[in-house]
């Protein structure tokens, strides 16, 4: 009877460290993703072997001035890897970087993967081209990979199903592509400059939506363009950016309205409990209806 009772406490404790060895050994990688739009596709690719914390993940912030935290600093000396956009999005997270060395720490810069893929007029806005969410996504399966090889398999595995997911995106562009060839548009700021090279429509008043972007006054003759560009329908949509308004771009958007001019209003990264696909579905989804696609 004793024999028996020490054998089970034998086991019992075996089975208890196993546990807790087990349990050490499979803790996530830390992955700290300056947007969020970065942050759901390192879940999608980690799965439950990575932690993952978006750092601007609130759709109400202009991500072109936010500010870090100390708190953020924390996170980003702790991360094993860290997903961020490059092209002055996020500068706030090179300080950041910088400010803590760790060789061990990789880091992956979306514009930088292919400067083939980047616009001539440097949009910063790369998320809106599916190319880069894959490169992306590459590049995530291949460090984790090679940080958590015991669980290479189910790294390529999600990298496939994202792979096969991003083709509904493909194929909607030129779904909207075919049904509307050539159409000039416009927006309050290059948001979706990436997706109009998709669809290979002419984007009227960059200059505006670059100043926009920068916080620079646009000229009244750049006002008075983007204004007639909408108030004689040169422009078939007009993309409002949620995220960052002011009295001039909510003026713009009333003048659109009225001068029967759709607005689709678009976002500057992923909104919560959504995916990286399905984010751009609806946003190509609200064109289609703005154009008066009903599918
Ligand atoms: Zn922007």
């Amino acid at each position: 009877m004793i024999r028996t009772r020490a054998l089970f406490r034998a086991v019992f404790f075996f089975a208890l460290s196993l546990l807790f060895f087990g349990t050490a050994q499979a803790a996530p990688v830390s992955i700290v993703a300056a947007e969020s739009t970065y942050g759901v596709i390192a879940q999608a690719i980690g799965g439950n072997k990575v932690a993952v914390d978006s750092i601007i993940n609130n759709p109400n912030v202009d991500p072109h001035s936010f500010e870090a935290t100390p708190a953020v600093a924390r996170k980003v000396a702790r991360a094993q890897i860290v997903v961020r956009n490059g092209i002055g999005y996020d500068d706030w997270m090179e300080k950041m970087l910088a400010a803590s060395p760790s060789p061990q720490r990789q880091v992956i810069v979306a514009a930088q993967l292919d400067p083939a893929l980047i616009l001539a007029d440097k949009n910063p806005h790369v998320f809106y081209d599916p190319q880069v969410a894959l490169l992306v996504a590459e590049k995530l399966a291949q460090l984790l990979q090679k940080i958590a090889p015991a669980d290479a398999a189910f790294f390529a595995r999600n990298l496939q199903r994202f792979q096969a997911d991003l083709t509904r995106v493909t194929e909607a562009e030129t779904a909207l592509r075919t049904a509307h060839p050539g159409l000039s548009v416009t927006a309050t700021e290059p948001v979706v400059g990436y997706l109009l090279r998709q669809l290979r429509w002419t984007s009227l008043s960059e200059k505006f939506q670059f100043d926009v972007m920068n916080d620079t006054e646009p000229s009244p003759a750049e006002v008075a363009r983007f204004e007639d560009n909408l108030r004689h329908r040169k422009a078939a949509l007009l993309f409002y950016n949620r995220q960052v308004t002011d009295p001039l771009t909510d003026r713009l958007r009333t003048i659109a309205k009225e001068s029967g001019v759709p607005v689709v209003g678009v976002d500057e990264f992923v909104p919560p409990d959504t995916t990286y696909v399905q984010w751009q579905l609806q946003t190509l989804k609200a064109i289609a209806q703005a154009l008066g696609q009903t599918h």
